[in-house]
């Protein structure tokens, strides 16, 4: 039996591997879906991470170093799918794809969160042909040529300000004319020329064929006019859905307390209303949704299991 199962590899779930096994638990495995590296790896930089200050790096690159870092302490590495987590007589039973099961005295979740869809025609039938969530990814297929980003959050503004690196004109779509970024990367956009807001504005449409994308209808929710633009790639960025799937049984009801948002309701130990089952990073409950925060919710996590497992015994 695992001494702590740990569900997800983002910064939330390398940290808590990394305290649980420094911390002196030997028998610790982490299931990640993808490569070990979280949400941040599809971010085409990142300036608020404390002690790291290079404007040049990815956020691909910044977490190269975690995953080495974490397995060196004995951390075990499955990359796998975790279908579902059961508490059975006293600990839990991890399923995963396939149907394996394994066993383990206490969990961590960390599944983080995906980009959401915007729900816009056509959408989905151009995902991955011209309609993107991943500008580090795709960037580079619209060198020189324009781009529309869809948003007006950090993760919007940012991601238009480094593609306006590389394309010949950014257009962001945003359905208000205030913007939920960070005043500071709002004005950086504002200040680049080649930056284009348009405002009180959604995607009416993606439009194309066998190819992909061709263009997008852009409809002004004041007037109802309608702009089509040609040849430009489009890249959504209108938030994250919590990953919560591994908490629910086979009747589709959560195992644990959450709240209306379908995050997972924690303490300030990040404590469940299961006993022995945490919960980590974007996931829970009030999460400011950054990187420094997620670990810092691995590492309490990894702390509180130590403690618990040691109680147990
Ligand atoms: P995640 O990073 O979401 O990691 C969850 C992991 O769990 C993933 O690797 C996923 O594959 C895995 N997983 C999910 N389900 C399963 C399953 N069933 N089985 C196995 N594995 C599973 N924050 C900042 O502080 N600064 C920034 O500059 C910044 N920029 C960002 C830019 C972008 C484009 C985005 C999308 C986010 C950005 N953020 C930034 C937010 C930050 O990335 C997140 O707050 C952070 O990654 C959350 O970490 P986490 O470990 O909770 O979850
Ligand atoms: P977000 O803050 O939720 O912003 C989503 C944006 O998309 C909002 O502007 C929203 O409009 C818009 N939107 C939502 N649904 C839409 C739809 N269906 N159609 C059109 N527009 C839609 O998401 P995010 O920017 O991804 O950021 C997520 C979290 O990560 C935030 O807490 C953020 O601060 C954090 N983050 C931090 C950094 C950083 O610290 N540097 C970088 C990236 C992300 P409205 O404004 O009208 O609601």
């Amino acid at each position: 039996m695992l001494d702590c199962a740990i569900i997800g590899g983002g910064p939330a779930g390398l940290t808590a591997g990394l305290y649980a096994t420094r911390g002196g638990l030997k028998n610790v495995t982490l299931f990640e879906m993808g490569v070990p590296g979280g949400q941040i790896t599809k971010s085409s930089e990142i300036e608020n991470y404390p002690g790291f200050f290079d404007s040049s790096k990815t956020g691909l690159d910044f977490m190269d170093t975690w995953q080495k870092q974490c397995f060196n302490f004995g951390l075990k590495h499955e990359m796998k799918k975790v279908e579902s987590i059961q508490k059975t007589e006293g600990h839990f039973t991890i399923t995963l794809e396939g149907g394996e099961t394994v066993e383990a005295m206490t969990a961590i979740v960390c599944t983080g969160a995906v980009p959401r869809r915007a729900g816009f025609k056509g959408e989905d039938e151009f995902y991955g042909r011209g309609v993107s969530t991943c500008a580090t990814c795709d960037g580079f297929f619209y060198k020189e040529k324009p781009v529309t980003v869809l948003g007006g959050g950090d993760t919007a503004l940012e991601e238009a300000f480094f593609l306006s690196n590389i394309c010949s004109d950014v257009y962001v779509v945003h359905r208000r004319d205030e913007f939920r970024a960070a005043p500071p990367t709002l004005d950086r956009a504002m200040r680049k020329e080649n930056i284009h807001l348009i405002t009180d504005s959604v995607i009416e449409e993606a439009v194309g064929g066998a190819m992909g994308l061709s263009g997008i209808d852009i409809k002004n929710i004041k007037t109802d006019e309608i702009t089509h633009m040609d040849n430009t790639g489009l890249f959504v960025f209108v938030g994250q859905d919590v990953k919560n799937d591994v908490l629910k049984d086979d009747n589709g009801e959560f195992i644990c307390k959450m709240s209306d948002l379908g995050q997972v309701v924690v303490d300030l130990n990040m404590n469940t209303s299961v006993p022995g089952l945490f919960v980590a990073g974007d996931l829970r409950i009030n999460a400011p949704k950054q990187v420094v925060s997620a670990a810092g919710d691995g590492s309490i996590a990894a702390l509180q299991v130590i403690s618990y497992i040691q109680e147990q015994q």
